[in-house]
């Protein structure tokens, strides 16, 4: 077997509505659910796909790919070691081919007739997902979308406070726990990370409101950079503080653990440096006894990479999925040709072959808009 084509598509599928304007990145409008799929096909007919693409940040990919990956034999290759190539380790974070390990391992999978979440240790079939809103409305559109996500399945909802005061935002976290009482658990995204405008006063308000409403987690309070704030808001509540979605790579994982500024980790599974260093930051996770969450924002492809992930090691409690009026499910999985399932709040990982999933091709191909091979 012999690999003899790579590919990147990159698409996207208009979302209905006008857009969604996302709760982090005030006055921006999303018009097209992206999608960037990679592609790895042999001569034996058995077809290897991740997301993401190989032309990131300064990084063509066409060089590295010619050179480690075409003519080889996907069973022969180390992901590990060709995922920390020297060729291919990043100037800035986004450098790292991440979405050509996802894809080999997908490969190596079906190659093998193994589901990825099995060859990287396998310790569950089905997780707890949570439906993860990323628009910040008014409380009865937040309180009809609870109960809709009821109706799918969910037992979990995570809420974004991004608003002008964080009593404005507690009044709304208030609304949805008195209309859905205890049949949701209920998750608080402040995302600080991003353009923060939180004092550590607010912070230690938010986190001490949430508390009392008996949220799950308040994630992202303060700026990553003030782990000292971090720590004292942790340090004030017995809630759990999540964050660090956009960090990269295990060691400034280490560290927020090391200094007590966070209890959950929620790298993700792109941005934190692919499947293998996502699982290295759960590995560090697990000295701490603190919970690793691959955070996803994206479809529903890069979901189940996060599913396989999480299901591959002892600590992932939560699945992140991406569910909102204007990021609808539908949308969400249109490349695939099963859409994902929330049963009973569960979400069962794939247990076929790779990712154990097929995507839609018609779909993916009638919105590509752009497509780069490189072939023998
Ligand atoms: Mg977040």
């Amino acid at each position: 077997m012999k690999i003899t084509a790579v590919r990147s598509i990159m698409g996207g599928i208009p979302i209905p509505g006008g857009g969604f304007a996302p709760a982090w990145w005030p006055g921006q409008v999303i018009r097209d659910l992206w999608f960037t799929v990679c592609v790895i096909e042999t001569d034996a007919g058995i077809t290897g796909f991740g997301p993401g693409g190989f032309r990131t940040g300064g990084w063509t990919g066409e060089a590295f790919i010619r050179k480690h990956l075409l003519g080889h034999d996907p069973r022969t290759l180390d992901i590990g070691a060709l995922a920390e190539h020297p060729e291919s380790l990043p100037m800035a974070k986004g450098n790292r081919p991440v979405a050509l390990e996802f894809a080999l391992w997908d490969l190596l999978g079906k190659a093998c007739g193994q589901p990825v979440y099995r060859m990287l240790g396998g310790y569950k079939d089905s997780i707890k997902a949570y439906c993860s809103t990323g628009s910040v409305t008014d409380a009865g559109s937040h309180i009809d979308f609870a109960h809709n996500a009821i109706e799918r399945g969910y037992r979990a909802i995570k809420l974004r406070m991004h608003r002008a005061t964080v009593d404005d935002d507690l009044a709304v976290v208030r609304a949805v726990r008195d209309a859905v009482g205890d049949r949701l658990e209920i998750m608080a995204d402040a995302n600080q990370a991003q353009n923060p405008y939180w004092t550590r006063a607010d912070a230690l308000r938010a986190a001490r409101g949430l508390q009392e409403l008996g949220a799950t987690w308040l994630e992202e309070p303060l700026a990553m950079h003030d782990a000292e704030g971090l720590a004292m808001v942790a340090g004030a509540v017995d809630m759990p503080i999540a964050g660090a979605e956009n960090e990269y790579g295990m060691p400034r994982y280490a560290e927020f653990l090391m200094r007590g500024a966070l209890d959950i980790l929620q790298p993700d599974l792109e941005g934190c440096g692919g499947l293998l260093e996502w699982r290295k930051i759960a590995a560090v996770c697990e000295a701490y006894r603190a919970p690793c969450l691959g955070h996803v924002w994206n479809n529903g492809l890069v979901v189940v990479v996060a599913l396989h992930a999480s299901c591959s090691v002892p600590n992932a409690p939560y699945l992140e999925v991406t569910d909102d009026p204007f990021w609808p499910a539908r949308e969400r999985d249109l490349i695939m040709a099963e859409p994902l399932r929330v049963v009973d709040g569960m979400v069962q990982v794939p247990t076929g072959p790779g990712w154990g999933i097929e995507l839609d091709w018609d779909v993916v191909r009638a919105h590509t808009t752009s497509e780069v091979v490189v072939r023998i």
